[in-house]
């Protein structure tokens, strides 16, 4: 039985209850495992075979148990990069733009060859697993997602064509016939039929899927263009031509449970349009709903993500303030639309979790998770190493002041400081007040030893490299806000202009982008 050398460092290094694991050792192979890697999906025959070789190991002492945890991991990662592999496959045989899951199967496997590299064996053991763990939800979220996006590309966007399609030819015949547009529109709508007509005798699904993304572009251009020439912007009719074709392309939701007017859905279909097919469907996006009032009560202006769930606002047509980001000049876009792709974004990573494995990183925003403590820390040290190194306070009411701004405090002068040694401390005071959530700090970032310190939402703390921020690659102030916000604008942005995301953005996050192609082309599954 493990000795409690071994039971501590089943329950310190890699997390497993010892009790659980004793009886799940004499449960069978295959519950070890699965408490191994705490409730991943671990059917694979791999598994099992690991399985019993740790199960064997059991008795032959601590080293020996450590060597067979790591031997285990080896044939559950390989089963699921197989499978993942597969998927891939998949997708490319669809027709389909497979890189966003090339570029997931490659950080995986970059993952992994960094894991093995790791000499303390307890360490290579936590990081196999999670590896591995990774590589199961990977592979999972792909067999989930995969036969739908297939089914997307050739059903479903022929489903999207037709409705498109009767919903220009309605408008178009309801034109006068002294309209100056209804020749035109009518001779691009026999056009369209005529290609409706033609792809319907392409058997290869790949082939037909290419041809049908094409042909769904053209009928949404005919579409638009009927509904300007009708007149009929943002009528009912429109929004459930839109409504439906949004619903059997891409197979989410779609509820208004206010029967909110402003819902631009020819808008949402056109910004879909901008990506690929795999990032909208897939698990992460269920539902698309609107909501015209903010928690306030007041009219909702924004947007939300959270749960597959894309929240919209109310908007009109005003124009959000987005720069370009190596001249710094203004860019204004349309805040519905670029709104729509920055949700869909939040939805992207949390689907390939982008941000999580790579928001440390340079080209990642250099992002740090920090404590209220820490910050605090980082400004008492900035403040008695400069403006403050003549001011007689005592520790703990410099600590008590600069903690009680960050934290909502407010900025008193405490009764028995002189004028003059509050004016030395205020203004440190008042910049820690405005590192709340609720001031916009991410609009007036101050650098403490090259790094910046806010609270991005309420209680959740956090740093980035401000030598990140002052390199050509900000579209928005909004975006250092935190590493899901970077991501999100920057993924909005790059579609939205049908644009490369700026140099200094990394590789394994350009490759999500527009033009993103450096990591699909190294991924193995990619060559087809
Ligand atoms: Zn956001």
């Amino acid at each position: 039985m493990p000795d409690e050398r071994h039971n501590s460092w089943l329950k310190d290094v890699l997390g497993i209850d010892t009790e659980k694991y004793v009886a799940a050792l004499s449960a069978g192979a295959q519950t070890v495992r699965t408490a191994m890697v705490r409730g991943a999906d671990a059917a694979e025959d791999g598994v099992i075979a690991g399985a019993k070789a740790v199960a064997g190991l059991a008795s032959k002492g601590l080293n020996a148990i450590e060597d067979g945890v790591l031997a285990t991991e080896t044939a559950p990662y390989e089963a699921a990069m197989k499978s993942l592999d597969a998927e891939i496959k998949h997708v490319a045989d669809a027709g389909l733009d497979t890189r966003h899951y090339a570029a997931q199967e490659k950080s995986i496997r970059d993952a992994y060859a960094d894991a093995i590299k790791i000499a303390d064996k307890p360490t290579r053991a936590i990081a196999l697993g999670k590896v591995v763990l990774r590589a199961n939800q990977a592979a999972a979220d792909a067999k989930a997602d995969v036969a739908r996006v297939s089914k997307s590309a050739v059903e479903g966007v022929s489903a999207a064509v037709t409705h498109l399609r009767d919903g220009a030819k309605a408008l178009i015949d309801k034109l006068p016939q002294a309209n100056k547009q209804k020749p035109e529109l009518a001779k691009r709508l026999s056009e369209l039929d005529a290609s409706i007509a033609a792809v319907g005798k392409v058997d290869d699904r790949a082939a037909r899927a290419k041809q049908l993304k094409q042909i769904s572009a053209t009928a949404d251009l005919l579409m638009d263009a009927a509904v300007r020439a009708a007149g009929a912007q943002d009528s009912d009719a429109v929004q459930a031509v839109y409504s439906s074709a949004l619903k059997d392309r891409y197979g989410f939701e779609i509820t208004n449970p206010s029967g909110m007017k402003n819902t631009h859905l020819d808008k949402v279909y056109q910004m879909f349009e901008k990506v690929p097919e795999t990032d909208v469907v897939q698990g992460k996006l269920k539902t698309l709903t609107y909501q015209p009032v903010d928690e306030k009560g007041k009219k909702n202006r924004g947007a939300a993500y959270g749960g597959a769930v894309i929240e919209m606002g109310d908007y009109g047509d005003e124009k959000w303030p987005y720069k370009d980001p190596k001249t710094g000049a203004d860019a204004p876009v349309n805040g519905f639309s670029i709104s729509t792709l920055h949700e869909l974004g939040h939805s992207v990573d949390d689907r390939f979790k982008i941000m999580d494995e790579n928001q440390g990183k340079p080209g990642g925003g250099g992002w740090r998770k920090e404590t209220l403590e820490k910050v605090a820390d980082a400004f008492i040290g900035q403040f008695k190493a400069g403006a403050g190194k003549k001011l007689k306070i005592d520790d703990k009411q410099l600590g008590d002041l600069v903690r009680g701004a960050l934290g909502g405090a407010g900025v008193k002068k405490p009764d028995k400081m002189s004028n003059e040694d509050w004016a030395v401390l205020q203004p440190t005071l008042e910049i820690c007040a405005k590192r709340r959530n609720d001031k916009w700090p991410w609009g007036s970032p101050h650098e403490i030893g090259g790094r910046a310190y806010h609270e991005a939402y309420e209680n959740d703390w956090v740093s980035y490299d401000m030598a990140v921020r002052k390199k050509a690659l900000t579209v928005r102030d909004y975006q250092w806000r935190a590493p899901g916000e970077w991501f999100a604008e920057l993924y909005a942005y790059s579609y939205f202009n049908s644009k490369p995301p700026p140099p200094g953005v990394d590789g394994a996050i350009t490759a999500y982008m527009y033009g993103g192609k450096a990591a699909a082309a190294a991924a193995p599954s990619a060559k087809k």
